[in-house]
């Protein structure tokens, strides 16, 4: 099997040597032992401190999609009005898994190359009276974030649910739940994080509390059993104590870093990774660089070349790059400066191994 020693993909991401050990490390039964619920705890502070919020914060064993799914299931029934504001892959991904649910989905339709505009947004809300607005601030694939505080004030205007997928953003830019008003928020251990894709996270206001209570719903994945569990120390399943080390570790390591510097680290990595593109005659894809994530980079696959013979030529040199899905698959490509791969002498290595690659 391959390994990379310039891991760039955005996600999973390369995992620091402590978190390694954690996971590396003997616990004993998470069923049983109060030490157990204490990291629990102790986790959840950590991503309350992370989020800005003091809304319950529940851990699942399983990777990002669970989190996806978990929220929709937990506060949707058949007929229930989803208002989906789409720019990329997961926006209309999550509108699609509403639909499938069983929810009426209208779909605030936006280019994957651009944000969201809140008129036509607000407009829609007004109309359409959903129960839920479900939005995307980093959409991984197109490598856009967008702005969520204006869309938090529609949904509390129209009295709707805010579900915000920032799986991949979270840790990495700013993300204020309270202040944004957002009744669940979805976060995946296996990027800012640098965890392995193994648990997933969900902020839950009481707003969406109440709605998880009336919907009822039950399942592997149901927010229910999180809401009084883990303080009654009763949880569903046999949880993974490892990875909780691990995400223990992980936020720590954000934490004495300091999250203004944090921010300051992955802002400063993607100017860079953007100037060296740019020096390489390769377009950044979001349409403007105000609207592009700090943790990601989608470029265009420049002309002459095909994406499988790139990134082919990058792996020959000990790069991993992402490609792309859908309508992006083979157009667009990316490197992942998150987490423990927002670093500038990786990111440097990486942009050197491009350049030479793109020479030949
Ligand atoms: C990574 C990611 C997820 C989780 O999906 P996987 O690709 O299955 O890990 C969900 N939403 C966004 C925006 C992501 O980047």
């Amino acid at each position: 099997m391959r390994t990379y020693p310039i891991p760039l993909v955005p996600g999973p991401v390369s995992v620091p040597q402590a978190v390694r050990e954690a996971y590396l490390t003997d616990y004993g039964s998470p069923d049983l032992e109060g030490d157990f619920f204490e990291l629990y705890a102790a986790c959840e502070r950590q991503l309350q401190q992370i989020l800005a919020t003091q809304n319950d914060v529940t851990i699942h064993s399983g990777e990002g999609m669970l989190a996806l799914w978990a929220a929709l299931k937990s506060v949707l029934r058949p007929g229930d009005r989803v208002l989906a504001v789409a720019n990329g892959l997961f926006g209309y991904g999550i509108g699609e898994m509403a639909a499938q649910l069983g929810a009426v989905v209208e779909t605030v339709a936006c280019a994957y190359d651009d944000i969201p505009d809140p008129v036509r947004v607000r407009a829609a809300a007004r109309r359409f009276q959903p129960k839920l607005i479900t939005a995307v601030h980093c959409e991984t694939p197109s490598g856009t974030l967008t702005p969520l505080a204006e869309l938090g004030t529609i949904s509390r205007e129209v009295d709707a649910l805010f579900y915000v997928d920032f799986v991949a953003s979270g840790g990495g830019v700013p993300v204020r739940v309270d202040e944004w008003a957002i009744d669940l928020g979805l976060l995946g251990s296996q990027k800012v994080l640098s965890l392995l894709p193994t648990l997933s996270m969900v902020t839950v206001s009481s707003r969406a509390w109440e709605a998880v209570s009336e919907v009822g719903y039950v399942g592997y994945d149901a927010l229910a059993p999180w809401q009084d569990g883990p303080a009654r120390r009763y949880l569903p399943y046999t949880h993974n104590w490892h990875g909780l080390a691990a995400l223990h570790t992980g936020c720590q390591l954000l934490l004495d870093e300091g999250l203004a510097a944090v921010y300051a680290r992955h802002e400063a990595v993607a100017a860079y990774c953007r100037q060296r593109l740019a020096g390489m005659g390769v377009t950044l894809f979001p349409r403007r660089a105000e609207i592009a994530s700090p943790t990601v980079s989608a470029a265009h696959v420049p002309d002459g070349w095909e994406w499988p013979r790139l990134d082919a030529a990058l792996r020959a040199r000990g790069m991993a790059a992402g490609g792309n899905y859908g309508p992006l698959a083979g157009k667009v490509f990316r490197i992942g400066h998150m987490g423990n791969q927002a670093r500038m002498e990786l990111v440097e290595k990486g942009m050197d191994v491009l350049e030479e690659a793109l020479k030949r």
